[in-house]
Order: structure tokens, then sequence, then C-alpha cells
């Protein structure tokens, strides 16, 4: 009945030291990875060498992409081409409408959309012939299900439209808030699981002074990641996330 959260990746959109952000959530059977990142199959098969068990592309069942920024779903093209050409088990992919609408069309398409054959032939694909694909409920406030798994999500304040999700199972709540400037409305949202992963950086992110500023209770709840390579990770203040870590809850 544990909800269990696998940290595949910490690292920013210009990180040279980790894997981009992005998590693995798990409850029974059902498998959610958090965003696809570049590297993906590698940032997963890093898992087995941190202690837990190997994870390969085959292991995902189901993906939700927060938003369209590179650092977030540069890996789906490789997941899915491996899913289709190699081993033929489709996946299911998660995201809100406004993500959905831009994804085929202005990230997978230039390299997917066509198979030519060596005699010029061409077969046009589309995203369903990909993955099965599920639009998050338009209403926030309606539930997602995944398996085994209860998502809401939230819209986050962003450059472009994206989505920070809580996660449910057995009782146990988990909160993400992907990418974000400072959101005190988020904030209360994201508070009220059991803990939660929040983005810090420079620039439109989440500035560390003010999560640091927050209530004790909230920052022992909270795990920071999506940080910049020169962030100190030991800095008690609120715990970093780190590859290779699992929160049970
Ligand atoms: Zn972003």
């Amino acid at each position: 009945m544990t909800l269990s959260i696998r940290v595949v990746g910490v690292g920013d959109a210009f990180t040279a030291r980790y894997y981009n952000a992005c998590l693995l959530v798990e409850a029974d059977d059902t498998r959610l990875l958090v965003d696809a990142p570049p590297a993906l199959a590698r940032a997963l098969a890093d898992l087995g060498s941190r202690g837990g068990p190997t994870i390969g592309l085959d292991d995902i069942d189901h993906v939700l992409i927060t938003h369209l920024h590179g650092d977030h779903m540069g890996g789906l093209e490789q997941l899915l081409f491996w899913r289709r050409f190699v081993t033929r088990r489709r996946c299911t992919l998660h995201a809100i409408p406004e993500v959905l609408a831009g994804l085929w069309d202005t990230r997978l398409r230039g390299g997917m959309d066509v198979l030519m054959d060596a005699d010029g032939a061409r077969h046009p694909l589309t995203l369903d012939d990909y993955a099965d694909v599920r639009a998050m409920p338009s209403n926030p406030a309606d539930v997602h299900r995944i398996g085994a798994l209860e998502l809401s999500w939230r819209p986050t304040v962003h450059h472009i439209p994206t989505s920070a999700i809580r996660v449910a199972h057995g009782g146990a709540h988990f909160g993400y808030s992907a990418d974000t400037a400072f959101d005190e409305t988020l904030l209360a949202w994201l508070g009220e699981a059991d803990l939660f992963a929040h983005e810090t950086n420079l620039g439109v992110h989440t500035p560390l002074d003010r999560l640091a500023a927050l209530d004790a209770s909230v920052r022992a709840r909270m795990r920071l990641i999506h940080y910049p390579d020169w962030h100190d990770v030991d800095d008690a203040t609120i715990a970093s996330a780190r590859e290779g870590d699992r929160w049970t809850l």
C-alpha cells in the first residue's frame, strides 16, 4: 500500500553535473514517470547503480509531462521510439490539455511523423501510433486516475503552461511543484501533502531564500529539486533531493 517516489534526476536545464529533474512514482503495480528528460535510458539505468532495482525504458507504463521545455520532455522521443520499434509495447502519455496540444506539433513530429522506405514511400505517423494519450482534466479539481494513483494538478507560474501535481495512494499524498516562480498559493496546495518536491533556481524560478523563509513545518516536508549545479546539497535549511533517493509514504 506504500506510495514510493524515486529521484531519477535533480538538475536544472543547464546542468553539467546531474540528470534533469525527473521522478518515478510507484504504487502497487503502477509506475509513473514524471517528466522524461534527455538521456532518459541512462538516468533510469543509473537508479540501479544507486541501490534500487534497475529500471529500463520498458518498465515505464505511464509518463506525465509537466510542460514542454526540453529538460522535461527531451527524452520522450527515445522512449517512444524504443517502445514502438524495438519492443512494441505501448505506454500511456498524460498531460494537461494545454501541454498535449503542443506536444506533437511543436516538439515531437519533426523527427517522428513519417517513415520513409528505401524506395521513397512515405508512411505518416501520429502521436497515437506511438502511445495511448490521456489528457488530464481541464478542471484541476477533477481527479485523474492512473492505475493505483489518484492525481490532481494545478497551474504554476512559468513561461509556458505547466502543471504542478499531487499524487495520492492509500491515504498518502506526494506533491511536485514542477517549474514555477515563487507562489504562496501553490505552496499552500503542495503543503497539504505528506511530502513534496519543490524546484529552486535563478531567474523565472523560485529563489531559495523565499523557500528558506517558510515555516519549519513546511520546510520539513519539502525536498529541493531542479537546483543549479552550485547548490549546496548539504545545507540543512531544506533537504535537497539526491539522485537515487527513494521516499516511501
Ligand atoms: Zn521549464
